[in-house]
């Protein structure tokens, strides 16, 4: 039989479905992505409106992610980069931490940063060196801890964690207490040393957009509803028999899809214009008062509204807020501890199902538990880790052991 006459499908085509179809047809296959919304990407979205972008939530491409690397076409995606370190919001003061090596402007700024200790500053360089000198391998076979453990063990002291660590992977885990894997902190630090975050210049959407064009057919709204090894139910009724399906949502003992299994982590992003941007557009700024709702904010490259910078902001902690109130929230909290007078609201993105909160993480796959009981392989974040890289290294996997299951065949 041709390789490309398998009826091979894949549920959901977020990033994890788009690179196992990808991966598939470079193997020879054709595969079919069915998709329950109206387009790919999944969790990776940007809308486009009066001419402004919003990405679907402040998420970023960590260039040095390998997986990245593989799949995707940086220089089509016309990247901007951030430039590593942060600024921070503390007691009325703004304060710059970087990378000297690689930014040689914030060197008085992070030497004069009366966020963390002398000694502080040299742990950080000797970790950043430290981590690039260890595999990913070794970083997801090591014991895990908490991050905020594993910080503390390291020896950096209290005042550094409370005004740079936390609120700066707060926003990347997406809680506030740093309970995430030490082995996350150890990945996600590594990549940060090594390359740059950045975005697509058509803003995170651009990802799935650049995948979705090297695949074949995309069936959207189409929801699955159950998923045996060769047989699919579909929400409206039909049914579809296949070769082979790879399944990027959860799938319970009868093959039921249950993305109610997963717990998740959530978040808010605001989009607000300004009169004026209070600082450069490729910084991230960190507001470093544990109280706060702000979490981070950072002006997107080149967007404005009738003229005025657009801002986003991202919130982490879980509220019970109207929208409403949030955003007065929000607005006081930059008026304070940022010094930036809001002109108006734009939008307002609350994302329930943002990041898995899972424990025992992983950025490769475990060979054994690719497919389930019931014969579906099986991908998605929620199986190693919620990043871009793992969305895509799952995907890849279970797209190679379909090819393994049917070269041998
Ligand atoms: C706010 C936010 C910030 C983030 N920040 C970062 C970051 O800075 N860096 C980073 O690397 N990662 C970040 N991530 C994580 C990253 O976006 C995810 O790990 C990745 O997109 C997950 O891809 P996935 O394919 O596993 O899942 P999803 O994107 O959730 O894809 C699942 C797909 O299945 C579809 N679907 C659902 N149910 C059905 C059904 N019954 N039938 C058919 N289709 C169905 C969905 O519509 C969706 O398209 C962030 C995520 C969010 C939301």
């Amino acid at each position: 039989m041709d390789k490309k006459d398998y009826k091979i499908y894949i549920i959901g085509a977020g990033v994890s479905g788009l690179v196992a179809a990808k991966t598939l047809k470079e193997h020879g296959f054709l595969p079919v992505l069915l998709e329950a919304t109206q387009s790919p990407g999944g969790r990776v979205k940007t809308d486009t409106a009066d001419g402004v972008q919003f990405d679907h939530g402040f998420q970023v491409l960590l260039t040095d992610y390998p997986q990245a690397k593989k799949h995707l076409d940086y220089k089509a995606l016309e990247l901007h980069y951030f430039k590593p370190g942060a600024l921070i919001f503390k007691d009325g003061t703004t304060q710059r931490i970087g990378d000297p090596l690689r930014d040689p402007s914030s060197f008085w700024p992070t030497v004069k940063a009366t966020i963390g200790s002398v000694k502080d500053k040299f742990k950080i360089y000797a970790l950043t060196r430290q981590l690039k000198a260890k595999s990913i391998s070794t970083i997801f076979s090591d014991t895990e801890t908490t991050t905020l453990a594993y910080l503390k063990a390291y020896g950096f002291s209290d005042v550094i964690i409370a005004n740079f660590f936390k609120p700066f992977f707060t926003g990347i885990f997406l809680e506030d207490t740093l309970k995430t894997s030490s082995r996350l902190f150890e990945f996600v630090f590594k990549m940060f040393g090594e390359g740059y975050a950045a975005l697509p210049a058509n803003g995170i959407g651009a990802i799935p957009a650049q995948l979705a064009k090297t695949v074949g057919p995309l069936e959207f709204e189409t929801e699955v509803s159950q998923v045996h090894a060769h047989k699919i139910a579909i929400k409206n009724g039909a049914t579809v028999e296949a070769h082979a399906v790879i399944s990027t949502l959860p799938v319970d003992e009868k093959g039921n899809i249950r993305t109610q299994q997963v717990t998740w982590k959530s978040c808010d992003n605001l989009y607000f214009t300004v009169h004026n941007r209070t600082f450069e557009e490729g910084i991230i700024g960190l507001v470093a008062h544990k109280d706060t709702f702000t979490n981070n904010l950072y002006y997107p490259f080149g967007q404005t509204f009738n003229g005025d910078p657009v801002l986003s902001v991202t919130v982490v902690k879980n509220h019970e807020k109207t929208q409403e109130e949030l955003i007065k929230t929000v607005m006081e909290e930059l008026r304070q501890h940022c010094q930036i007078q809001v002109k108006s609201f734009l939008r307002a993105y609350p994302i329930k199902q943002a990041l898995p909160d899972i424990t025992n993480l992983g950025m490769q796959p475990n060979p054994n538990s690719i497919r389930n009981e019931q014969g579906v392989y099986l991908a998605g974040d929620h199986l190693l880790s919620g990043s871009l890289n793992a969305a895509m290294a799952s995907g890849e996997a279970a797209a190679e052991a379909v090819v393994r299951d049917f070269v041998q065949d």
